[in-house]
């Protein structure tokens, strides 16, 4: 269970926590591809690098 998966990610689209990550975008490693089981619909999201405004 502790894989290198993202908890917390959800289609944007549906809601659904049912989502694999697909192959990241070339050298933009901030950004990642995701697939939607749910709706069968491919999403982006962006991964912060830790920094997150209060
Ligand atoms: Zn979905």
């Amino acid at each position: 269970m502790a894989d290198s998966e993202d908890p917390e990610v959800e289609c944007p689209h549906c809601g659904s926590d049912d989502v694999e990550r697909e192959s990241q975008f070339g050298s933009e490693i901030s950004k990642a591809q995701y697939y939607c089981n749910g709706c069968n619909t491919v999403f982006e999201r962006i991964k912060y690098d830790g920094k997150q405004p209060e």
